[in-house]
């Protein structure tokens, strides 16, 4: 039997791929991995137990013996729901120093790869389509200005009573961006084969549908 399609969705920090990916994978009863949130438990677990974002060694066995369990959009981990305490700031930079180490992204590739059943399964990260599912049916490279990105995540952390400043996400986005991108293992990059979006004056339904029609297409091809 073959293997069941992929959509894979990359883009920088706050592109939007997360709601997309969801809404997606709803729109054809797929399956989700949210692939950073992978990253953000392994960067919570170093963050508690004191471990320097640049000891590979120790971070690839913290990825190691991680089982976080995703059930119905919570995360949890040892029994403890991580939901939340995964989306902190503090978490999410971390997360872009500890995904930077070839050894921890390695840990992580088998438990992304699991997550590919039937019906299909909607992937979002940074290497979806570079690294994790290359044979993805689709691949879509989703980027929105920096600005746009900056305003959602201010609007992201207001709505969760969380105040922070539009020129500290700025800056705080910019370097991660740089981070992902320069980085010499899985870089954030579009694949050659991805379609690219900028979505930064679309509306969420416009992604979705954009994405979806892009997948009816490559589906009728193949
Ligand atoms: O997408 P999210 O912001 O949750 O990802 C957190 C961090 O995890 C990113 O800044 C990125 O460095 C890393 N990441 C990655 N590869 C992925 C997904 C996330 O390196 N596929």
């Amino acid at each position: 039997m073959s293997m069941a399609p992929v959509i894979a969705i990359d883009g920088p920090t706050a592109s939007g791929k997360g709601t997309i990916a969801q809404a997606v994978a709803r729109e054809l009863g797929f399956g989700c991995l949210d692939s950073g949130a992978l990253y953000r438990v392994v960067a919570l677990l170093a963050l508690r137990r004191r471990i320097d974002t640049g000891d590979a060694l120790r971070l690839a066995q913290v990825a190691r013996s991680a089982h976080p369990l995703f059930e119905r959009g919570r995360v949890e981990l040892d029994g403890e729901d991580v939901t939340e305490a995964i989306r902190a700031e503090e978490v999410g930079r971390a997360a872009s120093h500890v995904s930077a180490h070839a050894a921890v992204r390695d840990e992580l590739l088998q438990l992304q790869r699991s997550f590919r059943r039937w019906p299909g399964l909607v992937a979002d990260g940074r290497d979806m389509g570079t690294v994790v599912f290359p044979d993805a049916r689709l691949k879509v490279f989703l980027t929105a200005s920096v600005e746009v990105r900056a305003q959602r995540r201010l609007k992201q952390l207001m709505e969760k009573g969380i105040s922070a400043s539009l020129a500290d996400l700025l800056l705080d986005l910019c370097e991660r961006d740089k981070r992902d991108r320069t980085r010499p293992v899985a870089p954030l990059k579009a694949a050659d084969d991805a379609y690219e979006l900028d979505a930064s004056s679309l509306t969420v339904d416009e992604v979705v549908g954009q994405v979806l029609a892009w997948y009816r297409t490559v589906s009728q091809v193949q």
